[in-house]
């Protein structure tokens, strides 16, 4: 069956590249080309910018990433703990931020959708918000 890793980190930019390296390695289990490891990488890299400036916008908390590997879908789970989402089909339209002040372009989870298999976003105000995301 199948192969998993879990870690959680402070929501701190410089934690950043790490998280993405650290999955990108654990996929390499699964042979990928290097095309794929850069969407796995970016894809890893908006969710988790995205628990640190929207999840956490009001101060310090961690981000739970999650790992399986089942035959030749890796699954990727980031969760943080954070103000969650009200309107979660708004938040995933391209070119939607609550930012726009910050120079946010609004087109994370739309990366996210380009290059990865699949997403799900599951979110409630003030408990946090949680990517699933398969290729
Ligand atoms: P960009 O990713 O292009 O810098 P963005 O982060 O605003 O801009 P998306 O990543 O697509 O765009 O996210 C859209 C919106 O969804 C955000 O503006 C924010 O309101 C909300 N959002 C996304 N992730 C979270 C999260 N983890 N917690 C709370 N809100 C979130
Ligand atoms: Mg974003």
């Amino acid at each position: 069956d199948g192969n998993a890793m879990r870690m959680e980190i402070s929501a701190r930019s410089d934690n950043e590249s790490f998280a993405r390296v650290v999955v990108a390695a654990f996929c390499t289990k699964l042979n990928p080309t290097l095309d794929e490891i850069a969407d796995i990488k970016t894809a890893v890299s908006e969710a988790v910018t995205n628990c640190i400036v929207h999840g956490y916008e009001n101060g310090p908390g961690v981000i739970v990433i999650r790992c399986e590997i089942e035959e030749e879908t890796v699954t990727v789970v980031i969760e943080d703990y954070g103000v969650g989402i009200d309107d979660v089909d708004r938040a995933m339209q391209p070119l939607y931020t609550s930012k726009p002040e910050l120079e946010r372009s609004g087109m994370g989870f739309s990366f996210m959708e380009a290059f990865m298999d699949s997403i799900k976003v599951e979110s409630e105000p003030g408990e946090g918000t949680r990517v699933i995301m398969t290729k």
